[in-house]
This record gives C-alpha cells, structure tokens and sequence, in this order.
C-alpha cells in the first residue's frame, strides 16, 4: 500500500494527498504533518518506512467537506484519491493485492464547487496569463501581448480580455481571482516580479506545456466539441493561450469530469473604466483597506437578495461602463422600478426564495450533485415563471425585456419533468432515496408498498402465527445477523420442534438460555423480498436521478442564461430600493466633459454617521465641467484643516463616478457626469513598507503613474500629495504636479493640499479654482463645518486640531507661541512672490541656466562639474574648491 502511496503522492507533489481508506482520507508523512497543524486534529503513526514511524492523520469521509474548506482557505491543494475498483475485485487478484486508487480530483482555491466551500455573495475565479513574445524578442519585454482568461468553476462562467504588461496587476486585482494559473517561465520572469509579489499564494506556476499556443485552437476545439474556436468569435494569440491554459487547468483538476462552461466571452478592452490597483484598493470598494468587507461601497449599497445578483453586483461595481447607451440602459432599469415600487417589491419576494442555479447546476455536471441541486433547478425555474407572471402587464424597458426573454427561452418540459419527478422534500445524498415523488414510477411506487408494507406484513404474520401456535408472547424480531426470525420463550420450545410436522414448519435457527429462534420460508421469503424491493427501490431512483441530471446539463446553456436573469434583475430591483431608501438620484451620463454634482455624498460615511446617530452628512457640491467655450474639465485645489472633511470629499466625487457608470442612482440632489474613462487616485497613507518602499517613494511612484498615464478623460483624485517630506520639497512637488495636471494632463482633477501657497496659482491657471472646506473659530476652538466653499484657507488650525486630539495642554500653549513667532517673522505676500518668481514648469524647462557672478574661473568651473556622477565626497571637495575661487 505504502508503495501505491508513494507513486500516487509523486504524481501530486504540490497537494497534500488525501488517501481513501474506507471511510476515512488519510494522510502520510509530512501531508500528515501539515495537515494536523492546519487542522488541528491528532497526528499519529501508522507503520515503518525505511525504519521509520510513518507519521499520518485522517478526516472521516462524510466530514470531508469541512476539512477542505479549512485547508483550501489557509491556501493549500489538496488531491483526492479514491478507490477506484471494488475491494472485492482486488481480493480475487490474491490476497495481498491492493485496491487500485487514483487521483480522481484536485480541489484547489480556484477550482471549487461545493456549497459549503463558497461563499454565496463572491464569484470564485481561476485565471490564467497568456503571454505571446513580441517581434525581436527585446530584452524589457515590449511588444510582448498578454492576455487574462477567468472562469469560475462553479457557475460555469468564462471570460477572456486582452492586458498589457502595465496594467497587468489592475486588471488581475480587479477580477480579484482565488488562483492566477501562470507558465512558470513567466512566473519567474523578473520583469513581472512585482506582479506577483503582491499576488503572494493566489500565482500558481504550472508548466509552460498547459499554455502551449500550437494546441490551444485544438484543445479548445475539443472541449467544446467543436470544428474550430473561431466559432466562438475572433481571439488574439494570447488570448487563445490564456483561454486553452484555463481549459486545461480545468481538465487537470476536475479529471474525468467536465464542467459545463460557457463559450468564453470577450471582453473589449475600453469597455470599463478602467481603475488601476492602488485607486481600487484606496477607494475600499469592494474590501476596506484592512481587508474587510463591511466599511466598503460593496457593503453599503448591496440590497440584491440573491447569491447570484450579489456576484453580478460585485461584477458590475469593480468594472463600471464607458458607454453612455448602455449605461442609459441599465439607469432606464432602476428608474422603472423605481416608479413601479409595487412590482418592485413583488419582484424582490419572488427572487428571495429562488436558489443558486448554476453552482446547482455545475455541481451536478460535475458529478458531486445531490437531489438538493436538482430540486434548486426546480425552485429557480419556478420563480423565472413567477417573475414573468409579474412582469406579464408592465412595459418593460429593453434591459428588463432582454432579461424577460431569456427567462421565457427556459425549457418549460424540464420545469414541468422536475416537478413531477421530484419529492417536496428532499434528501441531501442520492443514496439516502426518497426523493423521486410518489406517482412517478409504477415499479417505484411497488418496490415502495413492498418495503414500507413490510412493518405490517410482518406484525400481521405474527399475530397468525400466535394464534397459529397458541403461543401469545411469540414475536417476530429483526437482527442484523439472523434477519427477520421468530422468537419464544424456552418454556414453549415444544410447540415449535415437539413434531416432525411442526420441526418441518418452523426451522431452527438459534438457542438461547431463556428463548428459541426460528423461521419459516414465508418469513424468508418476505424477508428476500423486502431486501430486494429496498435495492430495487433505490436503483430505480439513482436512474431517475441520472435521467434527470442528463436533461438537465443538456440544458446548460438556457438555464445559465436564465440564471444570469434572474441576477440582472434582482441588481435592478436593489438598485431601485437603495434609491429609494437612500434617497439618490439618477445622473445624467453622457459623452461629453462635465462633471457636476449638487449636494453630492459620500455613499459609505452618510450611512456611518446616520448609524452612529451622529450629525447628519454635509451634502457638498462639486463642478469639474469645462467652462465657457474651455476644451478641459476644470481642477479644483481643495484647502482646509486636517479633519475638514478634505479626503472624504475627494472619495465621495470618485465613488459617485462609480456608481453613475455602474448604472446606479447616485448619492446627490442632481448629478451630470460625462464618461471617464480612467480614474486615478492617490489618497489616504497605504504604506507599503513591507516591499521596502517609504510612504514618501510610494507617494511618488502612485503619483508619477497618473502624471504618465492620465488622459483628458481622466478623474484624478490626489490627496496632499507631498506630505511625507521636507515642507518645500513637498510644495515643490505639490506645485509642479498641478501645473502638470494643468498643461499637460488637462484632466478633470481634484487636488487637497495644506500647501495654502499654493492657492495663488489660480492667477495663473485657468481651468484652476480654489475651494476650501469651511471652519468656523468659537472661543479659540475650530469648528469643521464640513461644507466646501469657493475660495482659500487662511490658516490651517493645525494647533487647534493638535487640541482637539488631546495634546497636554503646554505643548499647545507652547506651539500657539511659537506659531505666532513664524508668522511675524514671515514676509507678507510670499505666496504671491512665488507665483512670479516660479515660472510654469514648461518654462522653465527652456529657460537658460543663469551665469554665475565671480568670473570666467568659477563659470569654468562650474562647467566642468557634472553633479551626477560625484561621490558624495567628490562633491564636497568640489564645493570647497569653488568656495576659494569665489
Ligand atoms: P481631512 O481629509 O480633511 O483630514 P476627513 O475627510 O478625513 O478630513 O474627515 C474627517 C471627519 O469628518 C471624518 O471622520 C468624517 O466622518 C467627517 N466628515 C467629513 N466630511 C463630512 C461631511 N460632509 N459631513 C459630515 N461629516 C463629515
């Protein structure tokens, strides 16, 4: 056995292996030794190897599920391998033959399908990278294209889409997959190093032989039955990479079995608006930046009441659209329902009872499905035609009429051939029984009456047989070794064997102290009978189990499609009652620039503070549009005092960007919002020092992205930039980025800063404006009044916030004198002084390089220094060197 082990286990290095072993999986060695930490359960011994004690622990098959959950979630593979032949088979191969075993499933993080392992409200994907080398080979890997493929096993659900190396980590951490499959020479290529880094566990390097480009359109082909893939629509190389290393990580994992996918389904790159990784993760929208869900928008604007319309939520938020009809589409959904309040809510009631379709449905393709999932298939179909019911008067608009549609194409035979088949209640295993309704199948309903009968049958042949004998305490009793048998107390032995008549009738079986045991052919007979119509039972049952199963996969597609339904609208509908409790409005989304919002909220914080039962939110209103006959949004330079309510203002715009694009009222009294196509932000302190980088060179490399990258259709959120260092070199900083922002990026952009020198660059700027959140001193105290107001700061009340905190009161005295002291000795009009004295960055770039005062020596000099490459020593020798030619 041991030697079946170790040949299995060198097949699945990278699992641990859970060796079936009658009712238990057991694991061996340092499998064992892994597993009891992770588990918690007794690490034990089992035999020798090579003189040494066999380290093994076990889980009970029928707890299986909760071991592997536990397993799977601290982020291990586990194989399983099962018996594959009857032990009975083995037996006549000789005596010490073993039972054969194989690996019939691998069960890793992106591969599930069991209810218990996953979490209703969270798709659960397994991507892959495809990479195709560019022309020329060139060594920083330009011209390489990438593509993502993701499925999630558990739905069936297959998407594909072009990336690029520089965006490669926004797009993976958007669809946020459980596993990223990666052929190990791109795994360990250090271009992409960082990558994953930050993936950590979720890359899982394969061999580059799964992503082998020759065989995708045939791997493809054959998986799906098909001629050729381009049936499905035209792919790119890499995209074919990435969709035939999915397809083979499927077939590597799931074995013998074949979920029912869907044909992949492209996603055109542009289509979303596009967040890159630190905006997503900075915005909190679907996890906070401690990794929790509550405190997200997900959290705070989720009403779905389905599993499925929560993942379509999720989908929808982490990718908002950049196309203003369908976005008009979806908005056109929550408006409807959100005047039809009354169908609205019939709607809700419907979907709150309809289960999980497809996981029920790729369960049961997958083989691992139970009677539960047929009879989810059966619920989910009816609540379809309930929803159309309710639906059947009203005048939809075209994406509930779509949705409807697709509800009408499902297969009604099926709905009609599960309601007959299927018992109300229903067992969780197949082999329980039971769960084939009474009526359905003649034989069935005989082999039933036979079994359940047989109590009365046999209390009836007791009484009989009493009378029969004269023998009023004879009983017929049951054991698992005799059977059915007939028992009397010794004293009546005679009547039972006193004559051959009677030893012929009642045929011995046991002797007791006290009693006698025996039976008759009857009882025999009745007893094979009942046995066999137990067997029969069960046999008619598992084929129409099968039967059913079949016709149900063979429908796949239908019920994925009406599945996907069911989701949209219930999205609709919540959007509709988050509307209407929340109070939102729906924004104007069109193609052009503006950007304008009345009494906007931050989605997250209103709802914060209303549970705290604290002051109400300050609705704020924003206005990047373009103005006059400008061709560019505007910049905002936001000032206030720390705790003003500055970066909620900033997230607040950018979440209700979001949302409008996302098809969804927004928290505002109005909202006019022209398509972005990339948001940017840099806010809040995400430090990242456990990569080695200062907050301050974290700073700088966010920023320096969005100063790359950003588009005149881009929103770009930026947060006290230049924060984490020296005060002028972070002026400096802040300084040279707004005029960037300004010139170059001409983006629609909001910038808070405590720089209050820099509000006089709106003299020079004119697309640029000064706002400030507003404070108000009371008795030497500040006030946050948390309203934005047109116009600057004068002061920043730092001291007073210092307060606020509970400094010791002296050290705010103290800092109260030595403000006063600064500010005395500060030259008015400074600010402006700057603004003459600093030309625009694009200037200055031009201008000459004033000539020194002292002569031609020191200019010499001068000339001859290149600061560049001095040590610092040599620098400073330099510098004593110019001292003496001055
Ligand atoms: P800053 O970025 O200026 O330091 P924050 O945005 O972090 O300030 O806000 C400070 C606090 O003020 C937050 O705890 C928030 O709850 C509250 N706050 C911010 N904006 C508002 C608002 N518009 N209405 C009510 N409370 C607000």
């Amino acid at each position: 056995m041991m030697e079946q082990f170790i040949e299995i286990k060198a097949a699945n290095q990278d699992s641990l292996l859970f060796y079936r072993m009658g009712d238990f999986y057991e694991l061996f060695f340092q499998d064992a030794e892994i597993a009891s930490r992770a588990l918690g359960i007794t690490l034990t011994k089992r035999g020798k190897h090579q003189g040494e004690d066999i380290p093994m622990c076990g889980v009970p098959v029928h707890a299986a599920d909760d071991y592997l959950q536990k397993l799977i979630a601290q982020g291990h593979r586990v194989a399983v391998c099962e018996q594959v032949e009857d032990p009975a088979e083995a037996k006549k191969r000789g005596s010490k033959s073993v039972v054969r075993r194989d690996v019939v499933r691998l069960v890793t993080p992106g591969t599930i399908t069991e209810e218990k392992l996953l979490a209703p409200s969270e798709a659960n994907y397994m991507m892959t990278l495809g990479r195709v080398k560019g022309q020329g080979g060139s060594a920083s890997g330009n011209g390489d294209s990438y593509a993502l493929a993701w499925i999630d096993i558990s739905t069936g659900s297959f998407k594909v889409a072009e990336s690029a190396a520089d965006r490669l980590l926004a797009d993976i951490l958007r669809v946020d997959p459980r596993e990223l499959i990666v052929a190990d020479p791109i795994y360990h290529d250090p271009e992409l190093r960082a990558v994953f880094d930050v993936l950590g566990r979720v890359a899982n390097p394969q061999p580059a032989a799964l992503f082998d480009s020759a065989a995708a359109s045939g791997r493809i082909a054959r998986f799906y039955g098909v001629a050729t893939p381009e049936s499905f629509g035209q792919f790119s190389r890499a995209e074919l990479a990435a969709i035939s290393g999915a397809i083979a990580y499927v077939e590597k994992t799931q074995i013998s079995e074949r979920p029912p996918l869907a044909r992949p389904e492209r996603e055109e790159s542009g289509s979303s608006l596009f967040i890159d990784a630190a905006t997503r993760a900075n915005l909190e929208l679907t996890r906070t930046l401690s990794g929790n869900r509550d405190g997200s928008l997900l959290k705070a604007i989720d009403r779905t009441v389905t599993g499925g319309g929560a993942r379509l939520l999720a989908e929808r938020l982490t990718a908002p659209l950049t196309d203003p009809a369908e976005i008009n589409r979806r908005l056109d959904c929550v408006s409807f329902l959100s005047a039809e309040t009354r169908l609205c809510e019939a709607l809700r009631a419907v979907l709150k009872g309809a289960p999980d379709m497809p996981r029920a449905l790729s369960r049961l393709a997958l083989r691992r499905g139970g009677p539960r999932d047929l009879g989810a298939l059966r619920a989910g179909l009816k609540a379809a035609r309930q929803v159309l019911e309710a639906v059947s008067a009203a005048m939809l608009p075209d994406g509930l009429k779509n949705a409807c549609d697709a509800l009408s194409s499902l297969p009604a035979d099926l709905s009609s051939n599960l309601d007959r088949a299927l018992a109300e209640e229903l067992p969780l295993l197949r082999r329980d029984g039971g769960f084939v309704r009474a009526g359905y199948n003649a034989e069935l309903d005989e082999m039933r009456a036979l079994r359940d009968q047989s109590r009365r049958v046999i209390a009836g042949m007791e009484r009989d047989l009493a009378e029969e004998t004269g023998i009023r305490s004879l009983k017929i009793r049951h054991n698992n070794v005799l059977g059915y048998y007939i028992e009397v107390t010794a004293n009546h032995a005679e009547v039972m064997n006193g004559t051959d008549a009677a030893k012929a009738r009642f045929i011995h079986r046991q002797t007791m102290a006290n009693a006698m045991r025996f039976t008759t052919t009857e009882l025999a007979g009745l007893e094979t009978k009942i046995a066999n119509a137990a067997d029969r039972a069960l046999q008619i049952e598992l084929a129409v189990f099968d039967a059913m199963l079949e016709e149900v996969v063979s429908h796949a597609e239908a019920i994925r499609a009406g599945a996907a339904a069911l989701s949209e609208i219930d999205v609709a509908a919540a959007a509709a009652v988050l509307a209407a409790s929340e109070n939102y409005c729906r924004p104007v989304v069109d193609d052009g620039l503006s950007f304008h919002i009345d009494g906007g909220r931050h989605p997250v914080v209103e709802q914060a503070l209303r549970r705290q039962l604290a002051d109400p939110f300050v609705a704020n209103d924003c206005d990047l549009s373009p103005e006059g006959d400008a061709k560019h949004g505007a910049i905002w330079l936001l000032t206030g005092p720390n705790m003003g309510g500055k970066s909620t203002f900033l997230r607040q715009n950018a979440l209700i960007a979001i949302l409008a694009q996302m098809g969804f009222f927004v928290p505002a009294a109005a909202a006019h919002i022209g398509i972005v196509d990339r948001l940017f932000s840099r806010v809040g302190a995400s430090d990242d020092l456990a990569r080695g980088r200062s907050t301050f060179m974290v700073e700088m490399v966010e920023t320096a992205a969005i100063l790359n990258q950003a588009g005149d259709r881009a929103l770009v959120i930026l947060d006290e930039i230049g924060r984490g260092t020296a005060t002028f070199d972070g002026l400096s900083i802040a300084w040279a980025a707004v005029e960037y922002l300004h010139e170059k990026n001409r983006c629609r952009a909001i910038f808070a800063t405590h720089f209050h020198e820099m509000t006089a660059l709106a003299e020079k700027l004119s697309r640029l404006h000064n706002v400030t959140m507003r404070v108000k001193e009371w008795e030497g105290d500040v006030v946050f009044l948390h309203e934005v107001g047109m116009g600057a700061a004068d002061r920043s009340y730092g001291v007073q916030v210092a307060r606020l905190a509970g400094l010791p009161d002296s050290v705010v005295e103290r800092a109260r004198e030595v403000l006063r002291q600064l500010e005395e000795g500060e030259t008015s009009g400074k600010a402006a002084r700057l603004v003459d004295d600093l030309p625009l960055f694009s200037v200055a770039a031009k201008r000459e390089a004033p000539k020194p005062a002292g002569g031609g020596a020191l200019a010499d000099a001068m000339e001859s220094l290149h600061p560049d490459e001095m040590t610092p020593r040599e620098a400073l020798e330099a510098l004593y060197r110019l001292k003496e030619l001055a």
